[in-house]
């Protein structure tokens, strides 16, 4: 018999996950001593939009849907951050994810400000038309705000480089001409970076080895175990793999599978592509993603949704350390609980930085009509992530904060700075 579906939601109950993001940032502000008036404005969303548009089904129906857009800041640049389709997405959840991008967006050092967009739906049941139209018009409504140079989409949790291509061409229809900076995680002919795909989740395995380095483990003996076996679990547990190390477990959101002497990640991701999950893997023994969890290992990497590591699971966590390939799995409760454990954690808003970081590299090569190489992209990616993750450690030893605390110094420091020189219009 098939196992239950595990949803983020049965393992974690979050309140609102804004409401954490808004504590920290209050709590950081304080111990900075920021401006009041600027860690109010860091506490709000500039924009928030909630567009309810019709849809027409294969079967001639017409449902409506649900999206959201939300810019939380720009001082820096132009709003960016993904499209999620999912079907529990909310305003609140958006709202928090366009915070997270502003935060990463100043870690690694790049000119943008954070967005986030989000449609309520399952587009694993939709066809692929039903999914063309409903991309078509949550695009058309939400065009008000978005463009290239004021708030750039990209792909996140159900979303891909074909939705990408039809937001670009709507927007470039409405508009007249291509545009190809509007949204990045583009297919290649049209104007997408070479490495943009796999940016996550090399950046993850980037922060694992120079967090392995730091602890002095050694990665190519290092036991890995991922949650979440999509684009970024993906790339991240095919990355971790190139340098050696073992990836004893993986789960996606229908339970896991575990092998003690490393599983063939190119083999699970084909049999992922053919069956829909990575269950009943010929080479491996099936778990649930609790176990996965609390399983022995030197590297854990949440890549699913937010709020996986709480309060009920955090203390059986057993790994070294912890790389946050997703936005916001760990809840500030359990956070605190793997600080106790003397677990390092490198947070989302670092750990994960690499996707927007080409996604910048794919948004300054489109203006230039001008691509690069690979192995260019992948250079100037490793450097970023080096610079970003030596700063963020810098400030964790100067400051005796956790690393997840000493991002938000550093992020929060760059953006003030920004509000303070711009000024408060008018
Ligand atoms: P995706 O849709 O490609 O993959 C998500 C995976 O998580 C799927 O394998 C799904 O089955 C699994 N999953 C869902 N709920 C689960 C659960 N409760 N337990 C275990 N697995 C579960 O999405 P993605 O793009 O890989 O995004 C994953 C996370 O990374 C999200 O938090 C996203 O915001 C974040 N992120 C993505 C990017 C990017 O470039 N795609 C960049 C930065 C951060």
């Amino acid at each position: 018999m098939a196992e239950p579906k595990v949803t983020a939601a049965e393992l974690c109950e979050v309140t609102s996950h804004f409401e954490e993001v808004r504590n920290r940032i209050d709590s950081i502000c304080q111990k900075m001593h920021v401006d009041e008036g600027i860690t109010a404005k860091l506490k709000h969303c500039k924009r928030e939009l909630i567009v309810n548009f019709p849809v027409k089904m294969d079967n001639g129906a017409v449902n409506i849907f649900t999206g959201y857009r939300v810019e939380h800041n720009t001082d820096r640049g132009p709003g960016k951050g993904g499209i999620r389709y999912h079907p529990d997405v909310n305003l609140d959840e958006t709202k928090a994810l366009a915070a997270w991008m502003t935060l990463k967006c100043a870690v690694v050092n790049v000119p943008f400000g954070g967005a986030k967009g989000a449609v309520a739906c399952n587009p694993k049941t939709l066809s692929r038309s039903e999914l063309e139209r409903l991309t078509r018009r949550y695009a058309s409504e939400i065009s008000i705000i978005i463009g290239p140079e004021s708030d750039i989409p990209a792909p996140d949790v159900g979303t891909n480089p074909q939705i990408m291509a039809w937001i670009m061409d709507t927007y470039s229809m409405n508009k007249g001409y291509s545009v190809l900076g509007v949204v990045t995680g583009k297919p290649l002919e049209i104007g997408g970076s070479r490495g943009r795909f796999e940016a996550t989740g090399r950046g993850c395995a980037i922060c694992a080895q120079l967090a392995a380095r730091h602890l002095g483990i050694s990665l190519d003996k290092a036991t890995v175990a991922v949650q979440g076996f999509g684009n970024v679990g993906g790339t991240t547990a095919a990355a971790l793999a190139e340098y050696g190390s073992r990836i004893i477990a993986v789960s996606d959101s229908s339970g896991g599978v575990y092998q003690a002497k490393g599983l063939d990640i190119k083999s699970l991701l084909r049999h992922k592509k053919e069956t829909g999950s990575v269950r009943d893997f010929k080479d491996g023994d099936n778990i649930t993603n609790a176990e996965l969890l609390g399983m022995k290992c030197d590297i854990l990497v949440p890549a699913a949704l937010e709020g996986t590591l709480c309060t009920p699971n955090a203390a059986s966590i057993k790994a070294k350390m912890i790389v946050e390939g997703a936005n916001g799995p760990t809840t500030a409760e359990a956070d605190k609980i793997l600080h106790e454990k003397g677990i390092f954690v490198v947070p989302d808003i670092l750990a994960n930085a690499g996707g927007v970081v080409v996604s910048y590299f794919e948004w300054v090569q489109g203006t230039q009509c001008f691509f690069w190489r690979e192995e260019e992209v992948n250079e100037r990616l490793r450097e970023i992530m080096d610079n970003a993750f030596h700063e963020v450690l810098e400030v964790s030893q100067h400051e005796k904060v956790t690393m997840r605390d000493a991002a938000y110094m550093k992020a929060i420091e760059r953006v003030a700075r920004a509000i303070q020189i711009r000024g408060i219009f008018p």
